[in-house]
This record gives structure tokens, sequence and C-alpha cells, in this order.
């Protein structure tokens, strides 16, 4: 409340009226006299903005709870996500590629230098090798799903760190889930062992069938393309992996 001398000194100044802030209604109009407004040049009172939406991505961690249960969410999660230190050397994000209800899912370790520019798993040589093992049992690429145990490059091509891999797997799990896949191809060490919780060499790995922990999905184990094209005399062992492959896709 306005003392008497203050309304008097208020009035010299021109500002007849007074509402104080506390009980005002909303806007600098309503706190403000008719007069003051007068002398006020135009546009000066201006009513508050409402807050802007953040524009930045909001992080992603492991530990925020985010809504994976469709492809949209996953994506986008992805896009966001800054959960482990891979988000910060990375070009872009490789979510994976192919038929989102493909029997076949086939899985490798992570994105090198083509993937990292590209945004698409498994271009390059040893793309092109997949392709040609995928063909050799009558699929294309457009009719597997393809990604990785995590989506962002390590540097220099390093394997991903199991800090890496665990936070990563929130997605892989989602996509899993997702797909729903007949059967997985578990390709190269990296990914053999992410996904069996192994430690075991690939070669002893490839021998049998899997299942993938907490699921009924069998996995099937395989050298990684690079390794092939480094170790040509290989190839007749992936070529009996596919033939395996073979034989639970026609069940
Ligand atoms: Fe996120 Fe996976 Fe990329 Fe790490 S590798 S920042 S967990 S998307």
């Amino acid at each position: 409340m306005l003392s008497a001398r203050q309304q008097h000194c208020l009035k010299g100044i021109g500002i007849r009226r007074w509402v104080e802030r506390s009980s005002a209604p909303v806007g600098a109009e309503d706190i403000l006299s008719p007069t003051v407004q007068e002398i006020l040049p135009p546009g000066a009172i201006t009513r508050a903005a409402p807050a802007k939406e953040a524009t930045k991505p909001k992080p992603v961690s492991a530990r925020t709870e985010i809504c994976l249960d469709s492809w949209d969410d996953i994506t986008r999660s992805i896009h966001q996500c800054e959960a482990c230190d891979l988000a910060s050397n990375c070009t872009q994000k490789v979510p994976g590629v192919g038929d989102r209800q493909a029997d076949l899912m086939i899985i490798g370790e992570g994105p090198g230098h083509d993937e990292d520019i590209k945004g698409e798993p498994f271009v390059g040589r040893s793309g092109q090798l997949l392709d040609k093992m995928l063909q050799a049992i009558g699929l294309s690429r457009s009719q597997v799903f393809i990604t990785n145990i995590v989506k962002c490059r390590p540097p220099n091509n390093r394997d991903p760190h199991r800090d890496e891999v665990q936070a990563c797997n929130t997605f892989l799990r989602a996509q899993i889930k997702q797909i729903a896949p007949k059967v997985i191809l578990s390709v190269g060490r990296v990914s053999a062992h992410s996904l069996l919780n192994s430690t075991g060499p690939v070669g002893k790995l490839i021998r049998e069938i899997h299942q993938l922990p907490e699921s009924d999905i069998p996995v099937k184990v395989t050298y990684h393309p690079a390794y092939l094209l480094r170790n040509p005399s290989a190839k007749s062992i992936a070529w009996q992996d596919m033939k395996t492959l073979h034989q639970i896709l026609s069940r």
C-alpha cells in the first residue's frame, strides 16, 4: 500500500492509478496507468513471450527413462543419444538398415570409416562381401535387417569399450524386440562376445548354434567380412555358416 506522500509524488509525474504487482492480473499494461502508457513510445510495452521449447536435442543417457516402443522412438533416440563418448567422435549415428520385419537380423560390431560417412552399416569392401554372402543363400540386403552393437564409430576403428557396448545395448535390444527375427547372424568377435556374454574365440563359437540370452532367438556366429578379406582361406568356413543359416531360415 502506498503512503499519501508516495501517491502525491506519482500523481506529480502523471501516474494517476497504481496497481501493485502482487495483485496485478498479467501484462505490463495492467500495472501501468493510461497516462504512463501514453508517454511511452509505441511498442515499448510488450507482453512477456511464452517460454520457447528447447531446440537442442535432449541428451539421452543409459540411465534416462526413454520410450523405445516404436521404430520412430528408437531412431530418434539413437540420433539424440549422447550416452557414451562415441557420440562426440562420430560423423553421424548409424542405427541400421533393411527390412524391419526381416527373418534374419545381422549384427556387426560398429560403424567403420565408410559406414560413418554414409550412415549405413556394412558398406565398402566388407559390405560388398556381406552382400555376396547373402546372395549365396538367395537373400538381398533389403530382405534382412543389418545393424551393429554400437551405433557410433569408435575412433580409429578400435573395439568399443564395455561401457559403450552396455550403453548402446538399450537400442539393440529394442531393435531386436521390434523385429523379432527368426535368427540372428552375429558377425565377428565383438558382436559374438557382446551378444552371447562370451569371451571364447570366434573359431570356437562358430561351431554351434547359440541362443540369445533371455530369449529363444537362435544366434549363428560367423567371421567378419573384413577378416575374410584378410584371410581368404576362412571363406569356406563362412560358406558353411551361411548354409547353416539358410537351413534355420527354411524351417
Ligand atoms: Fe549412444 Fe550408442 Fe552412440 Fe553411445 S554408441 S552415443 S550409446 S548411440
